[in-house]
């Protein structure tokens, strides 16, 4: 029955795309909406890549599915991603591994790699809800060539989130174009009585940006230099300077709590993501086996079963964290660097709009490369994306050239409840 309903539903999307039938009303008609594994979606399986929610069916959709239906879009499936978000490479999964549409000895990174590979290689229209922690929009869409979207943590409904760090977890989009993902964005953004953590602001017209005319571009001195590839690096300056050539202002800020952000961001990520993963232990959701032996033996089991080496090392790091003696030596001091982090940002953008910086260091890497990497220097390759990811400021990576053949993405960050700022830096970038 499952392959059935599957063949229909590709029938009717293929199908009404041939005849350029519209799914109904709406911004999205036309479009299909692929979904990150770790969002629900009535009546199909959502596991957020973890065996350990085999078989989970939700009985609703989260609240971006249904403003996206509500616009006429076809929910097309799920995309892959690491477990519970839990990577850089998307590596981190028990099931096939996506390839680099550029090359499919490379990584498409993560940890929304599925997504940011459709997006890629979709030959219809496509537009994609995926979600960021601590740079899973980012790294994947820049890794694979696409336009990402990371919004204002609050500016999007969590609610059908399987959650990771709830305080930093982001739905967000991913398309081929500035203007579709705008236009996206402004579907699935906004208030939602499910979740009381949206913010109240009203969401502007996302598709009506401006030029980069008079804009102030702030380059993090902290973003280049020492660990950035400078072949990327010199890409990324060649798209700074285009958008200096149409009229932008560039000049370099310093965020210097930089070099304490990974830290913090694990420490507080990890303290978040095993309170989460508490619930997962066979009973309500997803992997259940025959009940033998205390509740601890039953979950250990179905644990061990159920999550991979990346989970349970989360489970361990983030426990250690909070326990009673450790508490106040890392999860409260990596809060209270937090807090320096996100003033750092607020202090930069008194004097500019919007910062400009690479996305990743580096090029997609290939899998025999990550191969040879140790869970740290997995985590390392995250150092430019978790301080903007700490501090919820929105962020919108655009493919700004290529190095070895592989697209390098610029990464533009704006202010609290200012992507549009970075959204028409972008679309500089693009039309240049
Ligand atoms: N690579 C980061 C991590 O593993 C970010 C992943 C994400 O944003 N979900 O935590």
């Amino acid at each position: 029955m499952d392959r059935v309903r599957e063949l229909d539903d590709r029938y009717r999307f293929m199908n009404a795309y041939a005849e350029g039938e519209s799914h109904g009303e709406g911004l999205l008609r036309g479009y299909a909406v692929s979904v990150k594994d770790n969002v629900c979606v009535n009546g199909v399986e959502s596991k957020a890549g973890s065996r350990i929610l085999e078989g989970y069916v939700p009985p609703f959709d989260a609240t971006v599915v249904a403003k996206s239906r509500e616009e006429g879009a076809f929910i097309i499936g799920k995309t892959t991603q690491d477990e519970f978000g839990f990577g850089t490479f998307n590596v981190n999964t028990p099931y096939k591994i996506p390839l680099n549409p550029h090359d499919p000895e490379r990584s498409t990174g993560g940890s929304s790699g599925g997504a940011a590979c459709l997006t890629a290689v979709a030959d219809f229209p496509h537009v994609a809800i995926s979600e960021s922690t601590g740079g899973s929009i980012s790294c994947p869409a820049s890794w694979c060539g696409v336009v990402g979207i990371t919004p204002t943590y609050g500016r999007v409904s969590r609610w059908g989130l399987i959650d990771y760090a709830n305080s930093l977890d982001k739905i967000g989009v991913m398309a081929k174009t500035v203007s579709e993902a705008a236009m996206f964005l402004g579907v699935i953004s906004g208030q939602d009585e499910y979740d009381s953590t949206v913010l109240k602001a009203p969401v502007p017209d996302y598709t009506r940006m401006d030029s980069v005319e008079g804009m102030r571009i702030g380059v993090p001195q902290e973003y280049l230099g020492e660990g950035v590839d400078p072949k990327v690096e010199e890409q990324v300056w060649t798209a700074i300077k285009k958008l200096e050539s149409k009229g932008a202002s560039i000049s370099e800020v310093s965020l210097p709590h930089t070099k304490y952000s990974l830290s913090s961001y694990y420490i507080i990520a990890m303290a978040e993501a095993s309170t989460n993963l508490a619930k997962f232990s066979g009973l309500r959701y997803g992997l259940q086996k025959p009940i033998e032996g205390d509740f601890n033996q039953y979950f250990s089991k179905v644990r061990t079963e159920g999550m991979g080496d990346e989970a349970k090392r989360r489970v361990m790091l983030g426990t250690f964290t909070r326990m009673a003696g450790y508490r106040d030596a890392y999860y409260l001091k990596a809060l209270k660097v937090r807090t320096r982090v996100i003033e750092d940002f607020k202090k930069a953008f008194k004097t500019v709009d919007v910062l400009a910086a690479p996305t990743m260091p580096v090029v997609a890497p290939r899998f025999d490369e990550i191969a040879m990497l140790e869970p740290i220097q997995h985590y390392m390759m995250d150092i430019l994306t978790v301080a903007p990811n700490l501090a919820g400021v929105p962020m919108v990576t655009v493919p700004c050239g290529e190095s070895d053949g592989m697209p390098v993405g610029l990464h533009l960050m704006a202010d609290h409840l200012n992507e549009v700022k970075a959204l028409e830096a972008a679309q500089g970038v693009e039309q240049a």
